[in-house]
Parts: structure tokens; C-alpha cells; sequence
């Protein structure tokens, strides 16, 4: 099922999300929803607070790899790399990011079974910014202050909207 992306603006979007206790049909049902929602729209990711779930779920597909991770936690960071990213929340808009380059991961999978692995490229960036959605955290939050007071005027001023998110990454 195809669900509604919620946009900049929606108090999901900056809310912190919480762990999930069990993971069950409904939740299998989420992800299976999330991942078609994602694709529809052209995305290499997306988190359960981008349709309004407050819970630590997201999905990824990068083409190449495919993963939904709920409670996932980032146990190792090391590299980086410079990547210009878009959010589906926040149509438009395209934020220059540093993120590390190889992660060591933790998550559960759709099948609730502990997953530890390592990471790196698109697969790893996507997984940082999706991370950050589950702690109310957007690429907004990159951005210095006074650019940032410059896109939250023009969002207020509707400039942002209805385009897909993109991840360009160029070395740092
Ligand atoms: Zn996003």
C-alpha cells in the first residue's frame, strides 16, 4: 500500500522515534508498505516518521542493496565523504553532507533476526540519513544558521515542493 509522505512542517518529522518491542505481521506489513512507497516515489529511502509512525523502522534501496532496519544503532563510524542529499520530506531541497564512509551496523531485520554488518558507499550514507530521521534529526540541521533561516523562509514561502529526493556523492 501506498502511503502519504508527511513534509517539513509535520511534528513526526522531529520527534525522537521509539524502539519497537516486537516485531510482528503488523510491522512486516509497515515495511513492505514503506519499501513500495519509497520506490513509487523514486527514493532510496525512507523512515517510518516520514509517514507519521514514530517508531525505529526505516527501509533503504539503493539499487544494489536492499535493507529495512528497525531498531538500528550505528556501533562504528570511520572515513568520510562529502554527499549532496535530498529528503522526500523536504521536496527540493539539496544539502552538502559529510558523513562517514564505512559503518559497522546493528539492526533487526523484517524476519526479527539480529543482524550485525558492515557497511560502506551509498548503502552507508543512505543509512545515516535515514538513521537521523528516527532522532527527529534532517538535512535542514546540516545547513549553518543563516542558511538555514534562508530555507525555512522559503519553505514557509512554498518553495519546496513535489520533487524526489536524489544522493549525488562526490569524494570530500
Ligand atoms: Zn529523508
Amino acid at each position: 500500500m501506498i502511503l502519504k509522505i508527511r513534509l517539513y512542517g509535520d511534528p513526526c518529522l522531529t520527534a525522537k522515534s521509539k524502539p519497537v518491542k516486537k516485531v510482528g505481521v503488523a510491522e512486516r506489513m509497515l515495511i513492505a508498505s514503506m519499501f513500495e512507497t519509497m520506490r513509487a516515489q523514486k527514493g532510496v529511502g525512507l523512515a517510518a516518521p516520514q509517514l507519521g509512525i514514530n517508531e525505529q523502522i526505516f527501509v533503504v534501496d539503493t539499487g544494489k542493496d536492499a535493507l529495512a532496519a528497525i531498531n538500528p544503532k550505528i556501533i562504528q563510524a570511520s572515513g568520510s565523504e562529502v554527499c549532496e542529499e535530498g529528503c522526500l520530506s523536504i521536496p527540493y531541497l539539496q544539502v552538502s553532507i559529510k558523513r562517514a564512509k564505512d559503518l559497522e551496523v546493528e539492526f533487526i531485520d523484517e524476519n526479527d533476526h539480529l543482524v550485525r554488518a558492515k557497511i560502506s558507499g551509498l548503502l552507508a550514507k543512505v543509512f545515516q540519513h535515514e538513521h537521523d530521521h528516527l532522532q527527529g534529526k534532517l538535512i535542514l540541521d546540516y545547513l549553518p544558521l543563516p542558511e538555514r533561516r534562508q530555507v525555512l523562509k522559503d519553505i514557509k514561502d512554498g518553495i519546496y515542493t513535489g520533487k524526489m529526493s536524489n544522493y549525488e556523492c562526490t569524494r570530500a
